[in-house]
């Protein structure tokens, strides 16, 4: 069957439901997918957590960007609240010191507490382990699925299509438009393509004649264990100043570890190593008294980042109609709404209000020099 469209996002995650909800309000606009389900990868694997003062200043800015949305979404967008506030604590040990100066020195809304209050705040801590710590408080959980089913649903309430089981296997542009077969034996003509895949964002680039970026997937665990007898509900999340582990509290008696890794992969259905939730749990019980009889279940997703680890949103240079909407790394939720604007505007040909500065600093033809096949 072939389905005519003005634009055709592949990849279901976060990324292509924003980019597609925002695009699907004035463009006939299709959702393709290859999973039974959207947001199967990296999206439905994140620890949901929101904190301004992370990532490269582009994610940031986005970050920042995206916090009204999430505080007021649109009606009918959630009966959930998408966010809800949860500080970090970060931790240093003696030989952190001048890391933890540094993470002061450059965030915003960050304050130093005492070694005392960080014990106040997670009295699992253990004595002697801390030298300094510091706490930001504006920081939040997200409830990840909501907001992916509110994207997915802005897209159905504006007339988009969402085409689960349909990897897109062939890509030709013929004329203007674009051609896409995909697995389920559909045919997809759309004039413009958004990449929006992931991992697999160079593969899909291959198949549409464009040169990859070098976007590296890399691999990142979690492990869910029991805490009790601490009640964590109210803990802030946890987190060793040069990100070498945290725990975000997930409900009273349910702590998720990670040992905050980046393993280069490739892309595919990512499994967790036992080794990395080990590490994960060592590092954990090294600042926190709690001891781990079983670990509840673990996972593992990719996070997927340019060679400079800022995003790569934008049309290819050489490649018409090809659009970039891919390395999104561990920021790709707290991100969501405003980068989805951003991409819509581009794509669109809108002036991105608010983000203008960031178009050249996201541009993937940035990339020129180094791209080879
Ligand atoms: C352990 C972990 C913790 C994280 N924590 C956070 C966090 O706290 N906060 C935060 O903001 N971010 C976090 N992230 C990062 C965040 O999850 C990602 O940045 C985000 O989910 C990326 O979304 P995506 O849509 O680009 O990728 P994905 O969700 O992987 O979506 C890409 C989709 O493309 C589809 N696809 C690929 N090829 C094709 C094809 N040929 N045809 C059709 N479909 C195709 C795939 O099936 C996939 O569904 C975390 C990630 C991990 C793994």
């Amino acid at each position: 069957m072939t389905q005519t469209f003005d634009i055709a996002v592949i990849g279901a995650g976060m990324a292509g439901a924003t980019a597609a909800a925002f695009l699907s309000a004035s463009k006939r606009v299709v959702l393709i997918e290859a999973e039974e389900v959207a947001g199967y990868h990296t999206t439905g694997r994140s620890a949901a957590i929101w904190i301004q003062n992370y990532g490269p200043p582009d994610v940031r800015e986005l970050t920042r960007l995206s916090r009204a949305f999430y505080e007021t979404p649109p009606a009918g967008f959630s009966d959930a609240s998408l966010i809800r506030q949860r500080p970090v604590l970060l931790l240093a040990r003696e030989s952190q010191r001048a890391d933890l100066d540094a993470a002061l020195a450059t965030g915003e809304g960050i304050r130093r507490i005492s070694v005392a209050e960080a014990h106040m705040l997670v009295p699992a801590l253990r004595p002697g382990y801390l030298a300094s710590a510091a706490l930001e408080e504006d920081a939040f959980d997200m409830d990840v699925a909501a907001i992916h089913q509110g994207f997915l649903r802005m897209l159905r309430a504006n007339g988009g299509a969402l085409a689960l089981r349909n990897r897109a296997q062939r890509i030709e542009r013929h004329g203007d438009v674009w051609s896409i077969d995909t697995s389920a034996g559909e045919t997809v003509l759309a004039p413009v393509l958004v990449n929006a895949a992931g991992a697999w964002g160079d593969g899909v680039a291959a198949l549409a004649g464009a040169l990859p970026l070098g976007l590296r997937p890399c691999r990142r665990t979690a492990a869910m264990v029991d805490p009790s007898p601490f009640d964590v509900s109210n803990w802030p999340l946890i987190c060793d100043v040069n990100e070498e582990w945290y725990a975000r509290p997930e409900a009273r008696t349910r702590l998720m570890v990670s040992p905050a890794d980046a393993t280069p992969s490739y892309p595919h259905d990512v499994q967790p190593e036992e080794i990395d939730v080990a590490i994960g749990i060592d590092r954990m019980q090294q600042a926190l008294d709690i001891t781990v009889r079983r670990v509840e279940h673990s996972w593992a997703g990719l996070r997927t980042f340019t060679p400079d680890g800022s995003l790569a949103f934008g049309w290819d240079p050489t490649v018409a109609g090809f659009f970039w909407c891919v390395g999104q790394g561990g920021y790709g939720i707290q991100t969501a709404p405003a980068a989805g604007r951003f991409v819509a505007d581009l794509i669109l040909g809108r002036e991105p209000e608010a983000a203008a500065a960031l178009v050249p600093v996201v541009a993937p033809g940035r990339f020129g020099c180094t791209r080879s096949r």
